[in-house]
């Protein structure tokens, strides 16, 4: 299958990218990394009259330390949260996502605000920029706005943007030396699509946790908070019962549909082992 026949607008500037898309309306799609708008294109899934191409504008680019904040560029590519110091740095559960996001191919040209745009619930990195509490700059015909993550994710393949808005760039908060970070999912093959995913950041009194966020992918249509499970292990210290009680809350958190190659049970199941595992090895982190 082919594509149908489309125009191409390379935009030099956030203004210009708005402005073009406001004047093609609903036949518009803004183009950035094309790793999952060109297969939707060419298997039709997609058919715009006009693509909108932000790849130059500069005000995208660029990871920067904004007081408490890293904010990335929408234009991040994958590989450079394997590569930028400050990601290392101050966005360490980023950096861990990376390298199971697809193949180095994909990753080279996939961009961070494309994968948060596009809200794919089996997505590494919508889950924790959810699961570090970020905030989503986005530009629109009508200004510029900032929305919470928790408040960005409405359902599937639905996000907070609204028609012909852009996304601008992501906040997330500094991290700090009293966290610790954990992340990894359960695929069929590495590169694979999770069947489940979870990461999670923790700051730490001494032995006890005294505060947590989990996030969760592939468990239904959105990424999802593990908030149940959370308040079971705050103010706690990470031993073998209470890892036990994190893990029997998390049916609390979840509801995943049954599909075609994975019963809802089943990917309930590799949740809670993969929360085992995860916690365990935040508790050996010292
Ligand atoms: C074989 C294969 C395997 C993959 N495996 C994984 C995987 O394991 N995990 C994973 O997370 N992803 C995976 N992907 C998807 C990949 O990570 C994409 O790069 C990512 O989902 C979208 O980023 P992009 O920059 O390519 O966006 P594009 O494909 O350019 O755009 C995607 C959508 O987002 C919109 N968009 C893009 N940027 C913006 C913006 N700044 N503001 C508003 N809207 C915007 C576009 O209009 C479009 O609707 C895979 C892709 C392929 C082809």
């Amino acid at each position: 299958m082919k594509a149908r026949a489309f125009s191409y607008f390379r935009a030099g500037t956030i203004d210009e990218a708005l402005a073009a898309h406001a004047d093609a309306g609903d036949d518009a799609r803004f183009i950035a990394g094309g790793q999952s708008l060109v297969p939707a294109l060419a298997l039709r899934l997609q058919a715009p009259r006009i693509l909108i191409d932000i790849n130059h504008i500069d005000e995208l680019r660029s990871v920067r330390r904004e007081g408490e904040w890293l904010r990335l560029g929408a234009l991040t590519r994958h590989c450079e949260m394997l590569t930028e110091p400050l990601v290392a740095e101050f966005a360490p559960l980023l950096r861990a996502a990376a390298p199971f996001v697809a193949h180095p191919a994909i990753r080279n040209r996939g961009t961070l605000g494309g994968s948060v745009a596009l809200a794919d619930p089996a997505s590494e990195f919508p889950a924790m920029v959810l699961a570090l509490d970020a905030e989503i700059e986005i530009a629109g015909p009508s200004g510029r706005r900032c929305v919470k993550a928790s408040d960005f994710f409405i359902d599937l393949f639905e996000t907070a943007l609204a028609p012909g808005e852009l996304l601008v760039a992501i906040r997330v908060p500094l991290f700090r030396s009293n966290q610790r970070i954990a992340f990894d999912e359960l695929a069929r093959r590495r590169g694979d699509y999770a069947l489940v995913g979870c990461g999670m950041i923790a700051t730490l009194d001494r032995d006890r946790i005294a505060d947590i966020s989990i996030a969760l992918f592939s468990v239904g249509n959105v990424p999802t908070r593990a908030r149940s499970v959370e308040a079971v292990l705050v103010g706690s210290s990470l031993d073998a019962g209470r890892i036990a009680a994190a893990q029997a809350a998390l049916s609390a958190d979840l509801a995943p549909a049954d599909s075609d190659d994975v019963p809802a049970a089943m990917r309930v199941h590799l949740a809670r082992v993969l929360l085992g595992r995860l916690l365990g090895r935040l508790g050996e982190v010292r």
